[in-house]
């Protein structure tokens, strides 16, 4: 098959188009022919390397891709399929993959946690992902699509709004009428955040820098738009604009802006956080925590229930991930580029065909 791969760390040259062995689908799991793959930060961050990073060169990006399952490898032809999300999928069907890997045996697993696995791989981190035209993966990470559901935007929903959704809904329990700010304009998890929240009948505050990407968080539902460009000082303008109530929710994947974020929430707020976009490392005033009776709350991806939830809300149509750009397998350098720059409104995609 033909794949995008790197035999080594470095910069967007390191990627090449090149000729890789199509996987062998193991007992249990399903060979997927991939139509779409849609790229994340993390591609890029996998790509230059970071210390403690140990990888099988050479490696294949990509956490979300769809495509259709030509071959399943069951353990034994009177199994039953495995319990859950790949119930049911059969050669032809069309799939989503979920890329949180759970290991399906500890005791996280068990309880359903899979985003809390002991042996927890996220694909295309440290294992091979969807830069390729082909991936073997267990059935259990597939979920089906409509046949006429597209496979682009079906790729570009499933790492960003598995993310958003666990973490404002589950994690963040999120009720309808407060109010939500989210922290940046832009960004798969942000765009994603602004749309679940309005669906959960929320009001949205959004800060950006970019006049371009607040019109456009505008357009998805953003009810109040906060240039930080102009207003250094942005906690002070959520409390004006919430009539000085200030927000009961924050969603910050930035980090260092915790201080401004934790100003800007009200007292018993909580403060949601998937990432942190700005570095890992910052100070923040702990008096405002308990003072304000503030929770921060954190979590990473979502569990296959909550994955299953979105995606039937993603294939609804009620909620629509936002679509920059798609580029051939074969330039997934240059799409890497446009999204490291921060030059996409949305995700940008890989045509796998
Ligand atoms: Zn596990």
């Amino acid at each position: 098959m033909k794949a995008v791969l790197f035999h080594q760390h470095g910069g967007p040259e390191v990627l090449e188009y090149a000729d890789f062995p199509t996987p062998e689908p193991k007992p249990g799991e399903a060979l997927v022919r991939l139509r779409a793959a849609a790229l994340n930060r993390m591609d890029v961050m996998v790509r230059n390397g970071w210390a403690g990073l140990k990888l099988e060169m050479p490696h294949i990006n990509g956490a979300d891709g769809a495509g259709e399952i030509v071959a399943i490898n069951l353990p034994h032809p009177f199994t039953p399929l495995p319990v859950g999300e790949g119930t049911g999928v059969r050669e032809g069907d069309h799939v989503l993959i979920n890329p949180n890997l759970g290991c399906g045996h500890c005791e996280y697993c068990l309880a359903g946690k899979d985003n809390m696995c002991n042996e927890w791989h996220l694909l295309g981190e440290t294992i091979r992902g969807t830069y390729a035209e082909y991936i073997a993966l267990p059935v259990k990470q597939l979920y089906k699509l409509p046949d006429d559901f597209d496979f682009h935007q079906a790729a570009a929903s499933a790492l960003v709004y598995q993310t958003a959704w666990h973490s404002l809904v589950k994690r963040g329990n999120l009720q309808k009428g407060e109010t939500v700010l989210v922290v940046g304009a832009g960004g798969g998890v942000n765009t994603a955040s602004v749309q679940i929240a309005k669906l959960m009948g929320a009001q949205v505050v959004v800060i950006g820098s970019d006049a371009k990407k607040l019109e456009m968080a505008e357009s998805i539902g953003a009810d109040i738009l906060i240039d930080r460009s102009k207003e250094e000082n942005w906690s002070k303008s959520v409390f004006l604009a919430t009539n000085k109530h200030g927000a009961d929710v924050v969603v910050d994947n930035v980090g260092t802006t915790f201080m401004q974020s934790l100003r800007a929430l009200k007292k018993g707020g909580r403060l949601l956080t998937v990432g942190n976009s700005g570095g890992p490392k910052f100070e923040i005033d702990n008096r405002y925590i308990f003072a304000k009776h503030l929770s921060i709350i954190g979590s990473t991806m979502s569990t296959m229930e909550d994955f299953r939830e979105v995606m039937d809300l993603i294939v609804a149509g009620k909620l629509k991930p936002i679509m920059d750009k798609t580029f051939p397998l074969k330039d997934a350098a240059l799409a890497q580029e446009r999204l490291w720059k921060n030059e996409n409104f949305g995700k940008i995609t890989l045509d796998t065909e």
